[in-house]
Parts: structure tokens; C-alpha cells; sequence
């Protein structure tokens, strides 16, 4: 089994085997770019020994033999005490994880071999020395586990004493005398000295990389990024070069394009005289990647040779990690970029306009997710606010909310409902749950490759970083800005795009790309690029897309606004809040009335009110399909609470009042009590038990389109009778809706389908009789997901789905994203023997995974006929639609 790839023999489409670093690693040196030589250890043995415990055999062997190359190559042994070879040893999944997994650098350093490395760089001994502290930080940190503070803090100490705030200003004897410090550190923590053998460095780090596969905080980035848990991390060795020789020596990360906006240009961060992690750390502050030029013109063109290659190579945006070791340029790392919504956006347009890619394609390198971000609303600013600070909009949006100071506190105070922003000097990978929490993050160090940026775009969560006019007080809780205090507790407002700080909450407006939905904002006058980059893609959608995309509204206005976001049609309208409000009563008296005419006169008093939304709602949709769902919920749901009423009735009984009516009330509420009212009396059952009740709602719904059709309109209504389970069940309420439709229709060419919902799983797998009484199915994905595993929505998601999630059990919720394997089979038998039996048959889904990206996929994939979701995902399901198709 071959377990160890040379670079030369990888490349990037290796990426399950060697991980995204390792593969592009490959496809770097390939290309002939200047990857210093190393070579891969494959995900394949990171799960043999994840599974086991131990290292799968031979790998020991492989590893000795390419390292032995590696030797020879470089001329250079591992660890040598005269002229030493150091590698880095990286990990690097399938999908990056930004500072998930663990690295460390300088591995073959020991108390002998940090001499050899000053001699080899000329009798630079500060250099060694700092190489060799960073070596017993990381490897300590990394894989043993010592408490980095404890590092932090010595090296603070030692700065402290020198009286500098840099740790450039520590030289060669500080540096020797912090590893003597670190050592001890790490003797403590241990138990052992520090290893001195350096083959042994390199196993323990291969190993720890393995394990850090499954740290804690890589399993809840996996969990939030829904990628798999099994796909195990390939580890990376790497021979070292060294960006702290020296001024002429430097570390940076370079963008192709600006990950932030999709600008094309030169994005990027340069440090010089450091090793790679310092930049990503934020801990010094970086000068803009165009200053290379002045400090090193060669190097810098140079890089900018390999990026247009990249590019070009890769077909888009590509991040590029580099270090230049006394003016010689090498390429530690390169990947197809993480980038901002807008970014993924306007690049795809790019992309499209400069030929590299055609709109198809195009298609793929977006999504919904990222399209309803860009649905966010923004900041009203035209009054009165002035910001306090601005640092670096890291991520976009607009958030306000109460700082807090710590992941912890973030976590606790969201979990009471709270807005927060999240406020630290710098994130690292341990505030990753404060972040989840959070609405924002706010980082008064680092630039927008820093940890809290990278993350935060990744989550799609709005982040300033690097606002440096910010002294943020952890310990205290507090920062202070301009003169004022900020306390936990107090709101702020952040602006991920133009990186701007507020103080208070600033109200917000609808983003561009809500506006361009809206109507607002013509595309084609409009010189945003994002909002023609949208217009175009979604243009490009609409005609790929096979699925139609209908709306979910209840009201005239939803279906007015789903309308403007593209909505073909209202694919569930639901009538329960018809119900409601001044009507409740006419319910009750319904619900109470002991003869038919005392029934009769309550539902002749609803029907005008509802016939009047329905015209309404028909006016809206003008010539587009309008599903309609008769009466769902159980109708004690329209009756007030069991313990209020006996409590109000006994009160009124002690005052002595007229309690006559309360008191039938209550017993028909005591009656209609329901032990489990999710399978209780609802839906078709209602219909088919209290006499009128659906004959009126078909009434109205059909006067309705009748006066639209009248008034020179065009109405096309769908009467969908939910929970049904049984072909009887509808023929039943089918017979009775015809008699009705047709005395009223009369000549108007008014054309009503008569429909069901596909939501009890017998529904499903008696689909084919079913079809006989219906002209269309609408899958009801709640319901079908509810009772298809057993499981009460209102219930089981807050009891116990994170510990599902954390079993796998599965991997996002099913309420979510549909399950396909089950929930799904259902939806596809449906789908199939509905069809036999009744060719043409409609289909649509209005569950809430209507408007869920890989949803959407599902259900065209299974040939449904539209999709119906709530007016805002309406544009979001458009866009899955074409990419589903493409
Ligand atoms: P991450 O995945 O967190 O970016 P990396 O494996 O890329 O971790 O390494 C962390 C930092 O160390 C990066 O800045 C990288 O460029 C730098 N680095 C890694 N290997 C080497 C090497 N062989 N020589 C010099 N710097 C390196
Ligand atoms: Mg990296
Ligand atoms: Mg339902």
C-alpha cells in the first residue's frame, strides 16, 4: 500500500488522497513553480491509524525512504548538527480548514543542530535561536499539549524585561535564554525533556497532525461546515525555508483577485522577517502586499508571474501563501480561494467576461447560500452616525448587538436570545463557538487574512478586523475608542464591508441586490458590479432551471414581494390566520353551535371575510397558479388555552357573573382536549367531521376567482386538502368541492384542480391510488420529515439533535435539509407511482426545504415540477434550480 507521495508524483485532483495542500503542492511543483521539495502522507493512512491507534504498517519505512530523498535532494540531513535539514510538517484535509488543524515548523532543531543552522545562515544566531523557541512552542502547543499561554507568557516576560514590545527587539541571548524557559515549560507539562532526536520530532508531529483530525474544535468546524467526518487529513512534510533571516527576507499571503469584493488587483499581506504563521496570527501588523515592490522588485514580479499562472491555470480565484528567503521567492501553498459571497459573484462574472469560463460554469462557482447573504440588509446611514474606528471589513454585513469579550460569554448571553458581537484583540481557533454565537466579530489586530477573518467569511458572518484604534480590555471586558469606554453589555454596530464602527445600534435598509429583486435598481443602469454580476447569473438561472419556483404566502403582500423575487405561483397558501383575529369569535361559534343552523350562520359569517382575502391574494398572483390549503390545524388551536379558561371561568363563577356561555366554551375545549395533537383531529379529519367547514372555504376560494375572472382578471386556483392518507379521505371531500365548484364556476372558465398534500408516509406509498382523486400532489416535507422518523419538530430539535449531529447520526438536521435516503424515498415512490397512475400528474414540494440549496437538488433530481418556499428564498431557490440543472 502506498502511503507517501513525492510532490512529483501528486497532483490537484488528488485532493480525497492528499489532502488540498498536498495537492496543490503537487500541481505547484508540476507547473514548475518554486515548492521547496517534500512530500505527502495520505488521508488512507491517516484513517488506518485513526481507526487503530497505530501507524498502518510500512508507512515508518516509507517515510524513511522518501526522507532519505528528501536528504539527498537537499544535500542536507534531518537534524544534522552541522548543517541540519528542517522540515515543517502540515496537515491538510480535503476541504481547508483555516487554522483547524495543526503545524509546526523547524522540525530536526535540537540543542546541537540550532549551531549548525546559525553557522549554515552565515553565524546568524538570533535567527537559530528564534527558529529553535518557535520549534518548542508549536511542538509543545501542537503535540503535547502544554498550554500555549504559558509560551506566550514567557516570551511576553522576556520582552518585557528587554523593554520592547516586539519580538524583533529580542536578540540571540534573549531568544537562547527564552528556549531554555520554553524547555522547562515543557518539562513541567510533560513530564519529559523536551525530544531531542529528530526523527522522533517528526513521527510525534505526524501523529499529532493525525489526531488533530478529530480536536474539538475541528469537529464542530466540520459540523458548521457540513463536511464529512470520516474524510481523515493527508500531512504534509515540507523542507523549510526561512522568511526571518533577515530584512531581506519576508513572509506573506497574496490573493489573485480581492477576496473581499472580487476587485481585480493585488490583494495581499507582507511581513518581513518572519515565519509564515506570524502573518496569519495577526500578532504584527503587515504592510499591503504592493510594498513588496519597493523592498523587493524581483521577488515581487516574480510572484506576480505565478499568480497570473495560477489564475490562469486554475480558472480562478487563488490564495497564495509565499515566503522569500534572502530575496529568493518559494510558493508554500496555493488553493482555489475562499472568498466573500459578493466576491464568489462578481469573479464568476469575471471570469465569464475574460473567457476562462462560460456561464455555466459560472453557475457552479456560486450559490444560494451565498446569494442570500447578499439578501442581508445593510446599514442606513444617512443620519448622524459617525463611526468610531475602522479597521478591515473582513466580512460583509451589517450586525449590531451587545459586545461581549469572550467565546464563553458570547455563547451564554446568545442562548438567551441576545444579539452579540464578539469583541477580542485577535481570534484564535478556541473562540471558535463564540463565533458561531455570534451576529459579529470584532478583531482590533489583524488584516483580512487574519484567523477571525478567514473564519468569519467562511461562516458568512459579518467581521471588522484590524481596527487598531481599538484598545480592547479582555480581562476587564471592556475596550476604549476615541475617549469613550465600551462595556460588556453596551451595543455596537459593525460593518463587515466597509469595515466601520458604531457605537448604539444603527438601523438598517435593504441591500442592493434586495433592491435589484425589488425592482429599485435596473441592472442594466446600475454600475455595481455585484448587482450586474447577479442579474446576469440569475438571468442565466432562470433559463437552465427546469424546476418552477413558487412561493409560500398567506397574504397579498407576501405574494405581492414573492412576486417581484420571480415567484411562477403561490405553491402553499395557508388559510389558518384567516381564522383569526376578530373572526376567533365566529370560530368559537362554530366550535359551540349545538344545531346546523347555529353552524350554518357562523360559516356563512366567514365566508365573505375570506372570499375577500382570496380576491386579494388571486389580484396579487394575476394569471399565475395559487395553491390553497383548506383549514389545517386542529380548531382548538383557535380556542384559548385549557387552565386560562377554568381559571377565568372560576373567577367569574366567585364574582357571581353569567358564566353560562364560558362555561360551554370550556367543556368543548375539555372535549377536544387531544393527548397528542400533531396526529389528533386536523387536517382532512376536520373536513370530513364538521359538517360545512371545507364546503365554505371551497365557496369562497371559488367566488373568489370567479369575481377576479369578472373583473377582467385571471385566476387559477388549487384546492389542496392536507393530510391526507387515504384515496377515500379525498374522493370524500372531492365529491363535495365539485358540486360546489360547479354551481359556481357556471360559464366564467373558471378552471379549479382539486389537489393534496403528500405528507402522512401512507400518503406516499399508497401514492398511486391517491393520484386517482387528485390532480396534483404537494409534498409537505415537515410533516413527512415529522412523522416519517417519529419525531416532533417543536420538540426534538432544541432535546437532543446535537447530540445526533455529534453521533452523526446525521449530519444536518432533517428538518433542514431533506433527508433523502428516507424522508426522500418517500417523496420519490410518490413521485413515480403518482405518475403511473395518472400521467401529467403536478408535483411540487412546500415544505421548508423548498427554498434549502441541496433540497432543491433533491427534488429535481426526482423530476418534481416547482418548488415552493418563503418569499425571500424565492431568488435562492431560483438560482439552485439552474445550478441544479447545469
Ligand atoms: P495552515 O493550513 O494553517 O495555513 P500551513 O501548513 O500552511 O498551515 O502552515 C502554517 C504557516 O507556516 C504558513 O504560513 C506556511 O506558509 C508556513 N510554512 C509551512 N511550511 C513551511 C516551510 N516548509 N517553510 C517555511 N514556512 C512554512
Ligand atoms: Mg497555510
Ligand atoms: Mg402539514
Amino acid at each position: 500500500h502506498k502511503y507517501v507521495y513525492d510532490f512529483a508524483e501528486g497532483n490537484k485532483d488528488l485532493k480525497d488522497l492528499l489532502g488540498g495542500k498536498g495537492a496543490n503542492l503537487a500541481e505547484m511543483t508540476n507547473l514548475g513553480l518554486p515548492v521547496p521539495p517534500g512530500f505527502t502522507i495520505t488521508t488512507e493512512a491517516c484513517k488506518a491509524y485513526l481507526a487503530t491507534g497505530q501507524e498502518p504498517d510500512g508507512l515508518a519505512g516509507q517515510i524513511a525512504a522518501r526522507l532519505e530523498a528528501l536528504e539527498r535532494e537537499m544535500g542536507r540531513r534531518l537534524g544534522d548538527p552541522d548543517d541540519p535539514l528542517l522540515v515543517s510538517v502540515r496537515s491538510g484535509a480535503k476541504f481547508s480548514m483555516p487554522g483547524m488543524m495543526e503545524t509546526v515548523l523547524n522540525v530536526g532543531l535540537n540543542d546541537r543542530s540550532v549551531v549548525g543552522l546559525s553557522a549554515q545562515a552565515g553565524g546568524n544566531d538570533r535567527f537559530a535561536w528564534d527558529s529553535y523557541r518557535r520549534l518548542i512552542q508549536m511542538f509543545g502547543k501542537t503535540v503535547c499539549d502544554v498550554p500555549g499561554e504559558e509560551f506566550e507568557h514567557a516570551l511576553d516576560e522576556a520582552k518585557r524585561a528587554k523593554g520592547t514590545t516586539d519580538d524583533l527587539g529580542l536578540d540571540a541571548d534573549d531568544l537562547r535564554g527564552l528556549v531554555d524557559a520554553y524547555k522547562k515549560i515543557f518539562a513541567k507539562h510533560t513530564g519529559r525533556e523536551f525530544p531531542q532526536e529528530p526523527r522522533e520530532q517528526l513521527d510525534l508531529a505526524i501523529r499529532a497532525v493525525f489526531e488533530s483530525w478529530n480536536a474539538e474544535r475541528a469537529v464542530v468546524y466540520r459540523r458548521q461546515e457540513r463536511i464529512p467526518a470520516d474524510l481523515g487529513t493527508a500531512v504534509n512534510v515540507v523542507a523549510m525555508v526561512f522568511g526571518n533571516l533577515g530584512p531581506d527576507s519576508g513572509t506573506g499571503v497574496a490573493f489573485t483577485r480581492d477576496p473581499s469584493s472580487g476587485a481585480q488587483g493585488i490583494y495581499g499581506d507582507y511581513l518581513a522577517n518572519a515565519q509564515g504563521e506570524d502573518v496569519v496570527a495577526g500578532i504584527r501588523n503587515t504592510v499591503p502586499l504592493q510594498e513588496l515592490e519597493r523592498i523587493d522588485k524581483t521577488s515581487y514580479d516574480e510572484l506576480l508571474s505565478y499568480m497570473a499562472r495560477l489564475e490562469e491555470h486554475y480558472k480562478d480565484l487563488c490564495d497564495i501563501e509565499f515566503t522569500i528567503e534572502r530575496g529568493k521567492l518559494w510558493m508554500l501553498q496555493t488553493r482555489v480561494g475562499k472568498r466573500t459571497a459578493a466576491a464568489a459573484f462578481v469573479i464568476a462574472g469575471q471570469l465569464v467576461d475574460e473567457g476562462l469560463i462560460d456561464l455555466d460554469e459560472a453557475l457552479h462557482r456560486v450559490n444560494g447560500a451565498q446569494l442570500a447573504q447578499l439578501m442581508f440588509p445593510r446599514f442606513r446611514l444617512d443620519h448622524e452616525f459617525e463611526p468610531v474606528a475602522k479597521g478591515v471589513g473582513a466580512s460583509p454585513g451589517a450586525a449590531s448587538g451587545k459586545a461581549v469579550f469572550s467565546s464563553d460569554r458570547a455563547v451564554e448571553l446568545a442562548g438567551q436570545g441576545e444579539s452579540v458581537i464578539l469583541v477580542r484583540r485577535e481570534t484564535n481557533p478556541d473562540d471558535l463557538n463564540g463565533m458561531i454565537a455570534a451576529k459579529g466579530i470584532l478583531t482590533s489586530r489583524g488584516g483580512k487574512t487574519s484567523h477571525a477573518a478567514v473564519v468569519a467569511r467562511g461562516m458568512g458572518k459579518t467581521c471588522v478586523s484590524g481596527a487598531d484604534e481599538l484598545d480592547v480590555n479582555v480581562p476587564q471586558r471592556r475596550f476604549t475608542v476615541a475617549g469613550r469606554t465600551v462595556n460588556e453589555g453596551d451595543v455596537i454596530s459593525v460593518d463587515g464591508t466597509t469595515g466601520k464602527v458604531y457605537l448604539g445600534e444603527v438601523p438598517v435598509m435593504p441591500s442592493e441586490v434586495v433592491q435589484y429583486f425589488e425592482g429599485t435598481l435596473d441592472p442594466e443602469r446600475t454600475d455595481d458590479p455585484l448587482v450586474r454580476a447577479v442579474h446576469r447569473i440569475m438571468t442565466h438561472a432562470d433559463q437552465r432551471r427546469r424546476l418552477a419556483v413558487r412561493t409560500n404566502a398567506d397574504t397579498a403582500e407576501d405574494a405581492a414581494r414573492a412576486r417581484r423575487f420571480g415567484a411562477g405561483g403561490i405553491g402553499l397558501c395557508r388559510t389558518e390566520h384567516m381564522f383569526l383575529g376578530d373572526r376567533r369569535e365566529l370560530v368559537e361559534r362554530l366550535i359551540l353551535a349545538r344545531t346546523d343552523d347555529e353552524r350554518e350562520a357562523a360559516l356563512g359569517a366567514l365566508l365573505p371575510l375570506q372570499r375577500a382575502d382570496f380576491v386579494e391574494i388571486f389580484r396579487a398572483m394575476d394569471g399565475l397558479p395559487v395553491t390553497v390549503r383548506l383549514i389545517d390545524p386542529p380548531l382548538h388551536e383557535f380556542l384559548p388555552p385549557l387552565e386560562q379558561l377554568a381559571v377565568d371561568v372560576a373567577v367569574a363563577q366567585e364574582r357571581g357573573e353569567d358564566v353560562a356561555k364560558e362555561e360551554a366554551l370550556l367543556a368543548a375545549v375539555r372535549r377536544m382536549h387531544e393527548e397528542n395533537p400533531m396526529l389528533g383531529l386536523r387536517g382532512v379529519r376536520l373536513g370530513l367531521v364538521i359538517p360545512g367547514l371545507f364546503a365554505m372555504q371551497v365557496r369562497a376560494i371559488t367566488e373568489a376567482a370567479v369575481a377576479v375572472v369578472r373583473e377582467g382578471g385571471s385566476a387559477c386556483p388549487e384546492i389542496m386538502v392536507p393530510l391526507v392518507g387515504a384515496v377515500q379521505e379525498l374522493e370524500t371531500v372531492r365529491t363535495e368541492a365539485e358540486k360546489i365548484i360547479a354551481e359556481v364556476v357556471g360559464d366564467s372558465g373558471v378552471e379549479v384542480l382539486i389537489g393534496t398534500m403528500i405528507e402522512v408516509p401512507r400518503a406516499a406509498l399508497t401514492a398511486g391510488q391517491i393520484a386517482e382523486a387528485a390532480e396534483f400532489f404537494s409534498f409537505g416535507t415537515n410533516d413527512l420529515t415529522q412523522m416519517g422518523w417519529g419525531f416532533s419538530r417543536d420538540d426534538v430539535e432544541a432535546a437532543f439533535f446535537w447530540r445526533y449531529l455529534e453521533l452523526g447520526i446525521f449530519g444536518i438536521s432533517p428538518f433542514e435539509s431533506i433527508d433523502t435516503e428516507g424522508v426522500g424515498r418517500l417523496v420519490r415512490i410518490a413521485a413515480e407511482e403518482g405518475r403511473a397512475a395518472r400521467p401529467g400528474l403536478k408535483l411540487g414540494v412546500c415544505g421548508e426545504h423548498g427554498g434549502d440549496p441541496d433540497s432543491v437538488h433533491f427534488f429535481h433530481s426526482v423530476g418534481l415540477d416547482y418548488v415552493s418556499c418563503s418569499p425571500f428564498r424565492v431568488p435562492v431557490a431560483r438560482l439552485e434550480a439552474g445550478r441544479a440543472a447545469v
